[in-house]
């Protein structure tokens, strides 16, 4: 069951719904197992405590903290498989190495990294091998590299799409948050300046309908991100 958001926890466990489905199935030996996802760790503990689940997805990583005081230790209490994913922040985190190993210090079963060729999976099997965790130095030099990230960044996990007007909103969402972030206008190349000149006239299209901040599960302000990244180009 992938991505259950609050709202829909009643439905989904209550009598005649998805999880009755799923047991079902179960019992007829179509699965064999039955398996959790979402973003909100209070609902996966919550429904952890059923006793209905074989394995929790929840994202995990050095930015991510929140599964950590209560949701994974009562997985493991439960022997409930454990599987991570954005283990590298949606690829805003560089270090493979330092991913792994902030999460080699914790009891996860599985590491959901994507890979874009062999060399970078070959570095990722070996990070993911070696089972030294960080050092509590290293944890804390790389929660103060991390800091100025924040939390409010796209993970690029695509939950906002599609959107009405054909906008591409995990590529177009990027430079904004870059130019909040610190990255100014002067300082970029031109050739960087004239792809964004041309991609922001795609937010044009937007109807500010506001579909997209409904669907993501990071509450990301879209619409402002759109408004300012405008502003910055009609400057020009
Ligand atoms: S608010 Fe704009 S970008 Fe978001 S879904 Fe609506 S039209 Fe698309
Ligand atoms: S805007 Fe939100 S939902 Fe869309 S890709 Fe980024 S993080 Fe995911």
């Amino acid at each position: 069951m992938h991505e259950l958001e609050p709202h829909e926890v009643t439905q989904v466990m209550g009598k005649g719904g998805a999880l009755d489905a799923f047991k079902k199935a179960k019992d007829q030996g179509m699965i064999d197992f039955i398996g959790l996802t979402s973003h909100h760790p209070a609902v996966m503990v919550e429904l952890l405590k059923t006793g209905e689940f074989d394995t929790v997805m929840f994202p995990f990583n050095v930015i991510e903290r929140e599964p950590e005081p209560e949701l994974i230790p009562l997985a493991q209490s439960q022997d409930i498989g454990t599987i991570v994913m954005k283990p590298l922040a949606g690829g805003v985190i560089r270090s493979v190495e330092k991913c792994f190993k902030f999460l080699n210090g914790y009891p996860v079963d599985l590491i959901l990294n994507g890979v874009a060729n062999l060399a970078e999976l070959n570095e990722n099997l070996r990070y993911a091998e070696s089972a030294d965790p960080l050092t509590p130095e290293e944890l804390k030099g790389f929660e103060q590299e991390v800091a100025p990230l924040g939390k409010d960044f796209c993970r690029r996990c695509s939950y906002c799409m599609p959107c009405p007007s054909d906008i591409l909103i995990p590529i177009m969402i990027q430079l904004p948050w870059e130019m909040v972030k610190g990255c100014s206008y002067e300082g970029m190349s031109e050739q960087k300046k004239e792809m964004w000149r041309k991609l922001t006239v795609w937010w044009q299209a937007c109807e500010e309908c506001g579909r997209c901040e409904e669907k993501c599960p990071y509450n990301l302000p879209v619409i402002k991100r759109k408004n300012e990244l405008l502003e910055i180009f009609s400057k020009e």
